[in-house]
């Protein structure tokens, strides 16, 4: 079986190298305080860096997961007020869990088909969170929304969701403050880690309100952070696999350029479509990263289950697009013998 669900995902091909690798080390049974986990920790956030382009003065931590990454930026950066903006169920969860811990988080809503506009963004936001790549609907930010986000209001830290693009597509990480993702998505690992990637002024930001009272408080991973540690034990397998992942990875710019190359091969595949059409009418809206399809409630149960019966697994569609949409995961662990079956099959729907 294939799978293009957009997470957990299809896995790096090799991965299973990679865990046999990391078994046969004896990485796994060593100490997450001993000199062998802070070289590992070390190269794993060196080649994270290099691969991805992100800026030297910037912080990474690992997480468990992106949601946890949500509470940590409600729970430490926010003094007041967070502003957050969606097109879709992500973005709206991420609103809710913030709302439980900042009572004054507060949220906008807007279309799937059009462009996100800066004029109702709430001025005093202590932080605004964005979902750059929505995985519900398919739908992305391009990295010059997010600068024009961020200088219109030099005051707030921008925080952004890119859970289904980190490692897929190319972001300018100087354009916002907090980055946060998980691993089983784009990256092709097994789940059950996330990463939240900060600027120095949201560290400063982090320092100025102090906030310590969780195990899992931003000052805790940035302390333990200053010898490549972490507060509490890290999930030292996704650490080995994600480090051997980035290590022999090209450049993002190179993935970037493939994996648009096929997003815009399936956008053209569909967009011929009847029963089944692209969800995103909006083509400059469309992501690189998750592909959404339409169509009727029985066609789109009909598709899934004859494309499993020919090895191919689908993403089901997610929220209250559920029943009505399949999406198709377009990560760069997904080989392009693997995609051009699909694309293959996809075909005689159309
Ligand atoms: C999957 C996803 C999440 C949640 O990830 P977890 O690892 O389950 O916490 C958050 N945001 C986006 C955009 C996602 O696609």
């Amino acid at each position: 079986m294939i799978s293009f669900y957009p997470g957990p995902s299809r896995l790096h091909p090799s991965i299973s190298l990679y865990m046999q690798e990391a078994f046969d080390s004896g990485i796994l049974s060593v100490n997450h305080r001993s000199p062998e986990f802070i070289a590992l920790s070390k190269q794993c956030i060196h080649f994270l860096k290099l691969k991805l382009s992100i800026p030297e003065g910037y912080s990474v931590f690992y997480t468990s997961s992106a949601t946890e990454c949500w509470e940590i930026i409600a729970q430490s950066l926010v003094k007041k007020h967070a502003f957050h903006i969606y097109n879709g169920a992500f973005g709206q969860k991420w609103f809710e869990y913030a709302k439980a811990l900042v009572p004054e988080a507060s949220f906008k809503e807007f279309s799937a088909e059009q462009e996100l506009t800066i004029d109702s963004i709430l001025t005093e936001a202590d932080v605004i969170c964005v979902t750059q790549n929505e995985t519900s609907n398919g739908t992305y930010l391009d990295k010059g929304k997010l600068s024009v986000i961020r200088n219109a209001f030099p005051q707030s830290l921008l925080a952004v969701d890119i859970t289904s693009s980190l490692g897929g597509t190319a972001l300018d990480f100087a354009s916002a403050d907090v980055w946060l993702a998980s691993v089983q998505k784009c990256l092709g690992l097994p789940a059950g880690m996330g990463l939240l990637i900060c600027s120095p002024k949201a560290i400063e930001r982090a320092e100025a309100l102090n906030e310590k009272q969780h195990y899992n408080s931003l000052l805790h991973f940035h302390e333990k952070m200053q010898s490549w540690q972490t507060p509490y034990t890290p999930n030292v397998l996704a650490i080995y696999l994600l480090k051997r992942v980035m290590e022999d990875s090209p450049s993002i710019a190179e993935t970037d350029r493939k994996v648009w190359a096929s997003a815009q091969e399936y956008y053209k595949l569909l967009s011929v479509g009847s029963d089944l059409r692209l969800l995103v009418k909006e083509a400059s809206l469309r992501s690189g990263t998750v592909i959404a399809v339409e169509g009727e409630k029985n066609m789109i149960s009909a598709v899934k289950e004859d494309a499993k019966k020919h090895g191919l697994l689908l993403g089901n569609g997610y929220g209250a697009l559920a029943e009505t949409t399949f999406r198709i995961a377009n990560f760069p662990s997904i080989m392009e013998a693997e995609r051009n079956e699909l694309k293959d099959y996809l075909l005689k729907y159309l």
